[in-house]
């Protein structure tokens, strides 16, 4: 057994070995020390090998999955290795001979499609990347969905398509890692190294041409030799892990760099789209915006919102569609009320293709083209937008395999086809037959034998059962003898015969016999031959399967998004190709449900003009205090064009939107510690990115940049990238900045102009408005926010004086620091901040110290207390 494993274990080096045996996945040696840490189970001993101990742990077959979890999630790739045979047919061959084994899977984390190891709302992406001399191409799948899509691109933006599709593991030619090691750890991303071969483009095209079964590629398009390559390495791979059992691939969908509004990794970090910067869905803009009822719902928006759109055709459509939607509530909450119930087709048909469905696969299918019928009841009679109505158009069409399905599956059905009762009673006479037999076979006995007393006029006949005999029909002596004469000695077969008794049997009562015995084995392989004929039924009509999935999901996505938009008050932006930007009444939706969840006092909309002329750039440089609200607005206009792209209404209560070709977002010396680099580096290599990239359709979101280095530095940095976005880019631009120096530049540059958050001064300390308003902060308010933080009353004092001083000598020309070095407090030692010296004691400090309390009567210390009194 141990040359066995090693020969199995020796093709799968880079994977633990799962090894079956029995009930147990079985581990060894450093399989077995690995994955006993990972999963904190106990690593043992069984037998020697070279004459050392081998360690050993296992997992039980029936809790293998949650264990599977945990590996894959700690970075571990497993091979499932089954047993082939049964050990009596491996007797069969020869009584030393080892069972027959075979890994049967090799599970990696782009390749899940258990429900319980993939997160239901969210896809989980395989992709390849592939390089043929200096073109890229990026392919990707989600097996559990069966969608693929490619896309051919250039190196730098290899960085920002993978930030978006954040796939959950990557294929890579070895070598072509190299030049992207930066853009992977930045992501997170751990390359799966194939070899070169996987990657042949021209090896690819029929590997292509196999899996769709077409005798060329051209009907899904004219595929470059980049994008051939990582498609065929996607399908390699596939066929390696799967072990020749590919999942149910759609055609290859060849996508644009152009057709979606382009955001890099920093500034999907940045707006927290799907993530919150603390790493967690909750928080996210995902998180607030989602209220799809179906997993497929969830995984379109979440896609929407890693993609949006340039298309004005396509997302005018989708604004279309949520506009009926909130026309018509009633029919609305109809179609959600029926969607609640919709299961996970997608999902649950990629099993089934796979092989590694069960009954529950099957019901969901069921389920979800009853759910569908039911919609498009509801909504057949309803002049519909487009995309709704090829949606309801995808609800139909299925009345066959429903009524197959129907008829074929209980209500309920187990997890596993293995151990039958999934199939309704009623659906097939033999499988009813073998049930009724395994279920009631004493019924059917005394059936048989109310027959057979009939048959010989022997009323007192009957049929028995032993463990020697097994069934058989006993009578007294006296009618046995008819039995044994013609007619009936035909019928009756002589078996016992006993001091009292003759023991008989039939033909017929021992094939009923055996076939009670083998009844229950029997309803379970009629059972397995109808799962195998009900899957086929099914897989005939993915494609058709696979558009009700994505109907349903537009119509999920389409009603939750108006649903969203009536509750929260939300607007339909105009969005076109011009280069306008105009929101009136605009909000952060993550800060404004944050404001409204702690009960304050709300929050406020601010407007924001930042369309630009033709050839223009539009900039506004925003001065005002930290927590004033800059950074939200600035946010909050960015996720307004974003949420304007994918197709939604939007936090405002109007918007222009000319279409927004690139997002930047980034905020000066965010911490990046983690990362191991300085923050400044990072502030620079990020902006440097925006310079040279950003066109004059893109959408540039800079927070305090320079903030990350002496002020000098910071300013002349932060000055001459403006200068840049103004007159080389063109953008429209919001640019935060705590540098007053920069204000002047609206008076020199076209197109920029000042504006601030309005703040009040009260009583010495601010209050914060949160209104954007034209022109410039007159003040930082610094050291009033610092009163606000808690610093020590002494040190907000002395910042104040140095502040004045500071500013005094910026009025007069002279040098703060004589100044500085004049005021009072320092006048004694020049420039070392000493300790405030203590006045001398008062007379009142005196008495009070002489005080003690323990030893004082209440008469005494009430006394004491007028003495004090007295001295005032
Ligand atoms: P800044 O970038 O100017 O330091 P932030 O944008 O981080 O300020 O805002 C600080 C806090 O002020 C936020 O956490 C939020 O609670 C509040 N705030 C910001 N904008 C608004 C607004 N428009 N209405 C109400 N509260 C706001």
């Amino acid at each position: 057994m141990m040359a066995q494993y090693l020969e199995i274990k020796s093709q799968y080096a880079d994977a633990l070995l799962f090894y079956r045996m029995g009930d147990f996945y079985e581990l060894f040696f450093d399989d077995a020390a690995a994955a006993a840490e990972a999963l904190d189970i106990a690593l043992t001993k069984r037998g020697k090998h070279d004459g050392d101990d081998i360690p050993m742990c296992g997992v039980p077959v029936h809790a293998a999955e949650g264990y599977l979890l945990t590996l894959i999630r700690k970075g571990f790739r497993v091979a499932v290795c089954e047993q082939m045979e049964s050990p009596a047919e491996a007797k069969k061959r020869g009584s030393k001979s080892v069972v027959k084994r075979d890994v049967v899977r090799l599970v990696t984390p782009g390749t899940l499609t258990e429900e319980t190891l993939l997160e239901a709302r969210r896809h989980n992406f395989l992709a390849a990347l592939a390089c043929v001399r200096d073109d890229w191409a990026l392919a990707w799948t989600d097996i559990s969905t069966g969608a693929l899509h490619v896309l051919p691109l250039s190196l730098a933006r290899v960085g920002p398509e993978l930030a978006q599709l954040l796939p959950s593991e990557i294929l890579m030619a070895e070598g072509t890692d190299d030049a992207l090691s930066g853009v992977l750890d930045d992501l997170g991303l751990e390359p799966t190294i194939l070899g070169k071969s996987t990657f042949d483009s021209t090896g690819a095209t029929a590997r292509l041409t196999q899996q769709f079964g077409v005798s060329s590629l051209d009907a899904f398009g004219h595929f470059s030799r980049p994008e051939l390559s990582a498609l065929g390495a996607l399908i390699e791979y596939l066929d390696l892990t799967q072990k020749g059992r590919l999942p149910l691939l759609r055609p290859p969908q060849q996508e644009k760099l152009g057709n979606s509004m382009q955001i890099d990794a920093a500034t999907r970090r940045n707006l927290e789209l799907t993530h919150s910067l603390q790493g967690g869905r909750a928080g996210s803009l995902l998180s607030v915006i989602d209220r799809t009822a179906t997993a497929g719902g969830a995984r379109l928006l979440e896609r929407r919102v890693s993609t949006p759109s340039r298309d004005l055709t396509v997302i005018r459509n989708r604004q279309d569609a949520i506009t009926w939607a909130i026309s018509d509530p009633m029919t609305a909450r109809q179609v959600r009320d029926v969607l609640k119930r919709v299961p996970d087709v997608d999902r649950a048909l990629s099993r089934l293709g796979l092989d590694r469905g069960g009954p529950r696969d099957m019901a969901a299918i069921r389920n979800a083209l009853a759910q569908a019928e039911a919609i498009s009841a509801v909504l057949e009679t309803h002049d519909l937008p487009e995309i709704l109505r090829s949606a309801v158009s995808s609800c139909t069409g299925h009345a066959e395999l429903a009524a197959l399905l129907d008829d074929a599956l209980v209500a309920e059905p187990p997890l596993l086809a293995r151990d039958g009762g999934f199939i309704a009673p009623g659906y097939d006479d033999g499988l009813d037959e073998a049930r009724k037999l395994r279920d009631e076979g004493r019924g059917v006995i005394a059936g048989l034998q109310a027959q057979y007393s009939e048959m010989t006029g022997v009323s007192s006949l009957k049929i028995k059962h032993n463990n020697v005999l097994g069934y058989f029909i006993e009578t007294t002596s006296t009618h046995a003898q008819k039995m044994m004469a013609p007619p009936l000695n035909e019928t009756f077969i002589h078996r016992q015969t006993t001091a009292n008794q003759i023991r008989f049997t039939t033909v017929e009562l021992s094939e009923l016999e055996r076939r009670i015995l083998n009844a229950g084995g029997e309803a379970i392989e009629i059972e397995k031959r109808l799962y195998a004929t009900l899957s086929r039924a099914i897989l005939d009509h993915q494609a058709a399967l696979n558009a009700l999935a994505s109907g349903l999901a537009e119509l999920d996505l389409a009603t939750a998004l108006a649903d969203l938009a009536t509750d929260l008050d939300w607007c339909r932006p105009i969005v076109d190709d011009s280069r306008a930007f105009d929101i009136e009444g605009g909000r952060h939706p993550v800060v404004e449900r944050s404001l409204k969840a702690q009960g304050g006092t709300g929050f406020v909309a601010n407007d924001c003009s930042l369309s630009a002329e033709d050839d223009k750039a539009a900039i506004t440089l925003l001065t005002g205090p930290n927590m004033a609200g800059k950074s939200t607005f600035l946010r909050q206009n960015a996720l307004i064009a974003l949420l304007a792209q994918i197709g939604s209404y939007v936090p405002a209560k109007s918007a222009h939107i000319g279409v927004v070709s690139q997002i930047f977002s980034r905020v000066g010396a965010s911490d990046d510690l983690a990362r191991g680099r300085s923050t400044f580096m990072v502030e620079m290599v990020e902006t440097a990115a925006i310079l040279n990239q950003a066109d004059d359709r893109a959408l540039v979101i800079l927070d305090e940049i320079g903030r990350g280095t002496a002020t000098y530095d910071g300013l002349s940095i932060a000055w001459a990238t403006l200068e840049h976005l103004q007159s080389v880019n063109k953008v429209r631009a919001l640019f935060a900045t705590h540098y007053h120096e920069m204000t002047t530049l609206a008076n020199t540059l076209d197109g920029v102009k000042n504006a601030t958050v309005a703040v009040r001064e009260w009583d010495g300390e601010v209050i914060f408005l949160h209104e954007v308003r034209d022109g410039a902060a007159d003040r930082s308010y610094g050291v009033q926010v610092a009163q606000l933080a808690g610093l020590p009353p002494a040190v907000i004092t002395r910042a104040r004086s140095v502040l004045d001083a500071l500013e005094k000598g910026e009025r007069e020309n002279t040098s703060p620091k004589a100044l500085i070095d004049d005021l009072p407090l320092f006048s004694a030692v020049a420039n070392a901040p000493q300790p405030v010296k203590p006045a001398a004691e008062s007379k009142i400090e005196a008495q009070i110290k002489d005080l003690h309390p323990d030893e004082m009567t209440p008469i005494e210390a009430l006394q004491a207390l007028y003495n004090l009194k007295a001295l005032l």
